[in-house]
């Protein structure tokens, strides 16, 4: 086992990148010390699955520790990282502070409300595992409430649903949420009539999935509008209320809205005091390290990697890991004394579920869109489950939701918060 004398690498955030990070230097002599300020692994991909009642929290998280379990050179730590010190090179942590000899910053990206953070509480995005389960309750409350409501524009606007960015989580959402109206509880209740519910998605661009060919978006767009989602797209949200979104002067009158719209680097990013792009994620070097600090990593979400023909690598989970073994191949060379090696991301495609047995999905040359996409969508999310865990029963609870439509126990909700 390492002694105290053994170099020290730090990575913070056990997302993709992260915990990617931790098992590819598991086992090289070195110390390791993965810090989160959550206990979990989140599967974020399946989030949503969980703010539409198909899934339980359980199924898409893990204990990190759990994980790391057969990894004794890696330590894990319940711990908030506050702010960097390059000079130093020390963590500030919410309680003392760590160093380093070399630092992987791998703490993701949260939401952006592009300069109205008063939207957060009215519309919350969907990141972590509290978001889901809030979003599942007041998707649920709203029907619960329209049932008892008398007044006709009341319950209108308490079976409104709007979700807000049409990149690949929203479409997903507002699919789901389709789903759970016109089919999950389509004959649970009797004031109201669930799959009269409106699901509105609305995109600031020109078209949904800005990431993905024309093909595919228009693809989606009438998967979508099979499923009765409203899409609407050139539509700049301008404010938004208790009761309603507005898009320019028109009111959507609407009781639970989402967010999907902007997403911006982890906080601690910025205490790098290296260049950040506009999202707020760190421009790195090719071979991932910051400009003047060549111990410091910084990968996933967090990182801003350039492209050879401009732009820059999207946020996904493929990029994530990648950049997270590169990091952390890159910081065991640093620390040896041999030269880094640039990141090099291998493109193995990238697809977006819209609900049943429908999905698009850009696989090399390929376009897929229908059950085909959606085949290579559930292929995809089976090899990466069981990558970290044998999830087969998930796969076959999820299978069973989909082909019956049931959502059982996972439509208990209530005012109370955190118990479901
Ligand atoms: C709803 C949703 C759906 C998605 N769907 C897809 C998809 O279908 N396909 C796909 O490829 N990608 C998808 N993504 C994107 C993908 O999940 C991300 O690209 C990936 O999670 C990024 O990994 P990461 O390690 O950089 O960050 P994360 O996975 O976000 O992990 C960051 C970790 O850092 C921790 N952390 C943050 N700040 C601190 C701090 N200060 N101190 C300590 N710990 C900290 C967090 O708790 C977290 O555990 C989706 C994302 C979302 C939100």
């Amino acid at each position: 086992m390492p002694d105290a004398a053994t170099p020290h690498i730090v990575i913070v955030g056990g997302g993709f990148a992260g915990l990617n990070a931790a098992r590819r230097l598991a086992r090289r002599d070195v110390r390791v010390t993965l810090l989160d300020r959550r206990n979990h692994h989140l599967f974020q991909p399946l989030l949503y699955q969980v703010a539409s009642a198909a899934l339980s929290p359980a199924d898409i998280a893990m204990p990190l520790r759990s994980i790391l379990r057969g990894a004794p050179r890696v330590r894990v730590l319940l711990a908030e990282a506050q702010a960097v010190d390059p000079a130093a090179r020390r963590v500030t942590l919410d309680s003392g502070s760590l160093g380093y000899d070399a630092l992987i910053v791998a703490a993701g990206a949260g939401h952006s409300y592009f300069g109205h953070e008063e939207w957060e509480a009215l519309a919350p995005g969907l990141k972590t595992l509290e978001d889901a389960l809030e979003i599942r309750r007041r998707v649920l409350l709203a029907f619960e409430a329209a049932e008892r409501v008398e007044d006709g524009a009341e319950r209108a606007a308490l079976l409104t649903f709007v979700v807000v960015g049409g990149g690949p989580t929203g479409v997903e959402l507002a699919g789901a949420f389709a789903e759970i109206a016109r089919h999950a509880i389509a004959r649970d209740f009797r004031a109201i009539d669930p799959t009269q519910a409106r699901v509105i998605l609305l995109e600031g661009g020109p078209r949904l999935l800005a990431s993905f060919p024309p093909d595919l978006a228009a693809a989606a767009a009438r998967s979508l509008g099979r499923l009765g989602v409203e899409v609407r797209t050139g539509a700049q949200v301008t404010r938004i209320t208790p009761d309603a979104v507005w898009v320019g002067g028109e009111q959507i009158r609407a009781r639970a809205v989402v967010w999907a719209a902007g997403v911006a680097g982890a906080a601690i990013g910025r205490s790098l005091g290296v260049p950040t792009d506009r999202a707020g994620r760190v421009m790195v070097q090719p071979d991932l390290s910051v400009p003047g600090y060549p111990e410091i990593f910084v990968a996933g979400d967090l990182a801003s990697v350039p492209l050879p023909g401009g732009g820059t690598l999207p946020g996904l989970a493929p990029v994530a890991i990648q950049a997270g073994r590169a990091a952390a191949d890159n910081a065991w060379r640093r620390l040896r004394g041999e030269p880094t090696v640039p990141f090099q991301y291998r493109d193995r495609g990238s697809m977006a579920t819209i609900g049943r047995a429908a999905a698009v999905a850009v696989v090399g040359p390929l376009h897929l869109s229908g059950l085909p996409a959606w085949l290579a969508w559930l292929g995809v999310h089976i090899v990466y489950l069981i990558g970290f865990r044998n999830r087969f029963l998930v796969l076959i609870q999820w299978a069973w939701a989909y082909v019956t439509w049931q959502r059982g126990a996972r439509l208990i909700t209530g005012p109370w918060r955190g118990r479901d």
